[in-house]
């Protein structure tokens, strides 16, 4: 069994959580390669090593010192260094560091002194080799991950290291400067650690037991989901539900290497299991998975008798939000009916009344109507296909709840159906569906 462990920002935050997580690694052997986020919040009103080093850069970059915000990035990781009883020169590394960040003058390699000195730490602490992410991660010259290229460096740099603290969220670009995944990246480094080691379990420990079936926030006893596959937590977290960083399945997806979401503070937790869905169908027996949201979309909507016989329609109208550079979001459609969903933010100043005059310049409609202010609600379960009569529960749901569904997209693959409704609707709609489907 090899297990390749990540401890997100919580775990790492202070001298008595990181006990807490060399307990968790000396408890299984298995446990043989770490990934550690740079340290997070020890409390609500905390600020992230990351956002000081951000900070540290734009000083930097503004009035070409950065001397006072670094001493706040000194003074937290010496009082670790210090609390954990580590006899290392930390002092000597800080200044080093520091050094460095002013030589290099580069955001993202500011931004990854974070995950670079937390994993200095863990070494130490836990007396396992450190090695560099910047020796195995490469991204190519659009900024993407180049999976190949850091899959072969990852088997190659830890074949003959038996255990090593990785630092997470960054490598080196196609020109050999560092480079940062976006936020929360370290998830994706720990993903990809698992793959090129061939790990059985990427553990990724954090400061909650597993998904919950949705945003807390919103159902504040929300139950944690036991098992999930990697293509429902796709679905989920892209509309926004944050445990884990939407890009850190891809790597062990293909190579089928399960993810386990743990609690570093409450390490008895079962947790989430994310599994190919070969192996979920003998696990999870629920309807639905989980429920998940973003607010603030515009739906335009376009009606025109025939439309289906209209050779070329929908790619006209699909092109004007092309020349205008847009993502489009959802295109649900009807036999007389298509309505394009987009981010409202993309919309601004003016931008959606060309579209729409254009819209109708290009294809002459019937009618065009635009919504603003709506939510989108995606309810995700492969059990749905095999349930009769799951969206019947859930729009019996939403119509006793007196919410009014602007726009339906059922996903093709029926794993997912997601709503459209006003933005006042979006807590209470999500509360309906919950209810409807979880006891
Ligand atoms: P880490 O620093 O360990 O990477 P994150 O802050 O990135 O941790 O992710 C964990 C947080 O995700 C939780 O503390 C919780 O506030 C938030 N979260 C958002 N949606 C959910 C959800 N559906 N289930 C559980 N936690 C959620
Ligand atoms: N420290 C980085 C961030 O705050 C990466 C991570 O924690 O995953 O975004
Ligand atoms: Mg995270």
């Amino acid at each position: 069994m090899l297990k390749v462990c990540k401890f997100g920002g919580t775990s790492m935050a202070d001298a008595s959580a990181i006990r807490k997580v060399k307990d968790i690694i000396e408890s299984d052997n298995s446990r043989k390669y770490i990934v550690v986020s740079a340290p997070g919040k020890r409390n609500k009103s905390d600020i992230k090593i990351t956002d000081t080093l951000y900070a540290c850069y734009r000083d930097l970059a503004d009035k070409g010192s950065f001397k006072e915000r670094f001493a706040l990035i000194r003074e937290r990781f010496t009082g670790i260094v210090k609390d954990l009883n580590l006899s290392i020169d930390f002092d000597k590394i800080l200044d080093q560091t520091e050094a460095e960040i002013a030589e290099k003058k580069s955001a993202d390699f500011t931004a990854s002194r974070g995950e670079y000195l937390s994993a200095r730490i863990m070494a130490e602490y836990l007396g396992f080799e450190f090695v560099d992410a910047e020796d195995m991660i490469r991204f190519d010259s659009h900024g993407r991950l180049n999976d190949e290229y850091t899959d072969d460096k990852v088997k190659t740099r830890l074949k003959n290291i038996e255990k090593a603290v990785i630092p997470g969220f960054y490598g080196r670009n196609h020109e050999g400067k560092v480079k940062t995944f976006s936020r929360g990246g370290s998830d994706i480094t720990g993903s990809v650690i698992a793959r090129g080691v061939g790990a059985d379990l990427y553990e990724n420990w954090t400061d909650v037991s597993g998904f919950l079936v949705c945003d807390p926030r919103i159902v504040p006893d929300a139950k944690t989901i036991r098992f999930i596959t990697y293509k429902e937590l796709r679905e989920l977290s892209y509309m926004g539900a944050s445990v884990l960083h939407a890009e850190a399945i891809f790597p062990v997806m293909k190579a089928k290497i399960p993810i386990n979401i743990k609690n570093t503070f409450k390490p008895e937790d079962a947790g989430t299991m994310i599994v190919p869905n070969e192996q979920y169908k003998s696990l999870g027996n629920e309807i639905i998975t989980g429920i998940a949201g973003k607010k603030n979309f515009t739906v335009i909507f376009i009606e025109k008798s025939m439309m289906n016989s209209e050779v070329g329609f929908v790619r006209r109208v699909l092109s004007v939000i092309e020349h205008h550079g847009l993502c489009i979001e959802h295109v649900p459609s009807g036999i007389d009916t298509l309505s394009i969903v987009l981010e409202s933010e993309q919309l601004k100043n003016g931008v959606l009344t060309d579209i729409v005059n254009e819209i109708r310049e290009n294809v002459s409609p019937d009618y065009v109507h635009v919504i603003e202010n709506i939510s989108l609600i995606a309810t995700v379960g492969h059990g749905m296909a095999r349930r009769q009569g799951t969206a019947a529960t859930l729009f019996s749901a939403l119509a006793a709840a007196g919410i009014n569904i602007a726009m339906i997209d059922q996903g093709s693959s029926e794993l997912n159906i997601i709503i459209g409704v006003a933005n006042d609707d979006y807590e209470n709609c999500i509360k309906a569906i919950y209810n409807a489907f979880i006891n």
